[in-house]
């Protein structure tokens, strides 16, 4: 059986609470969310926090909604809330996509939306929606709040711009005319993480692509972003050879490594070939020929 280290535990009431436990116990402490990736790092001995900080009590967290010209959704909302949003459905379908591919309904129960942003895991399904749909990231200390841009948010496998006594309150996405978004994913079983997956979001203008947007999951380290196969399809017609050439670059800069999900080459070529399905549908729901 495994069993994770001894900890102590406390549990916030509000997010001031929070933060102050945060700077009380310093960086032993760590925050739990829903608890499905840190729990099993913690069973598995990859995780040590000596005091974990449970914020499901913590009021103002879990709301989705239109907040000025951006949608607000808040750190706690569940992967479930996520998948049943018929206001995220309208406006960003590609959650519904990706929620429909994530885990089992036990892990969308508790998962939250903070939790798989903070994880960083490069092979975290919504963060790969993240990258490819831009917008912020609010993250909130004993000093205040600051916005991180969506793009700068991940450092790197497991590395995010959230420091110690600094809490993930809310992500924000601009509602913008005219766009389609899409997401796709390969798993070896119902349920997996993905063996590669893409996320894809494209505004129209007439027949041309005003803005793109990529996000990749489990193809590498340097995971999420593709700057280069966004900035190839901007101001090209919306259509099959500009999605090719974009999804030729993701081919060719994602890293992904060859491991018990499948060899580097397999997963290189699902990124090319998901990219060029997520595009596509993207640009058929931006057209309004696909919901
Ligand atoms: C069996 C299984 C299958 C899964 N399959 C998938 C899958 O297919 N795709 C996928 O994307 N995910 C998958 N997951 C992960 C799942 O989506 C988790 O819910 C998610 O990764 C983390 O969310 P959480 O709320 O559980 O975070 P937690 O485990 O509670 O926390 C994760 C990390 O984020 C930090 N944190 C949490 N909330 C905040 C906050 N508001 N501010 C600052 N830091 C915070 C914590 O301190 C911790 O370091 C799976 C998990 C399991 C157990």
């Amino acid at each position: 059986m495994q069993v994770p280290e001894t900890f102590d535990y406390e549990r916030a009431s509000n997010i001031d609470d929070a933060i102050a436990l945060l700077e009380r116990h310093g960086d032993e402490a760590r925050l739990i969310a829903g608890g499905h990736s840190l729990l099993p790092m913690m069973k598995l001995r990859l995780a040590f926090p000596e005091v974990l900080i449970d914020i499901n009590d913590v009021p103002d967290l879990d709301h989705i909604r239109i907040d000025g010209d951006e949608i607000a959704i808040g750190a706690m909302v569940r992967h479930a809330a996520i998948l049943d949003s018929a206001l995220l459905a309208e406006h960003y379908p590609i959650f519904r996509d990706a929620e429909r591919v994530i885990a089992d309904p036990l892990v969308r129960n508790r998962g939250t939306i903070g939790g798989s942003f903070c994880q960083a895991d490069p092979a975290e399904d919504l963060s790969a929606v993240g990258a490819a749909l831009g917008g912020s990231v609010v993250v909130r200390s004993s000093s205040g709040s600051r916005t991180v841009p969506m793009r700068e948010f991940h450092e790197g496998p497991y590395e995010t711009k959230v420091g110690d006594a600094e809490i993930l309150t809310e992500v924000r996405f601009p509602i913008r005319n005219a766009t389609g978004s899409a997401y796709e994913k390969v798993e070896r079983r119902v349920g997996d993480w993905a063996v590669a997956a893409a996320g894809a979001f494209v505004q129209l203008d007439g027949d041309m692509i005003a803005d793109a947007g990529i996000g990749l999951a489990a193809v590498g380290a340097d995971h999420f972003i593709v700057p280069d196969a966004e900035a190839a399809l901007r101001g090209k017609p919306a259509i099959r050879e500009s999605f090719e050439e974009a999804a030729q670059l993701c081919h060719d800069q994602c890293s992904p490594v060859t491991d018990q999900r499948g060899p580097e080459d397999y997963k290189r070529h699902l990124a090319r070939e998901l990219v060029l399905r997520a595009l596509t549908r993207a640009t058929a729901r931006a057209r309004g020929e696909e919901s």
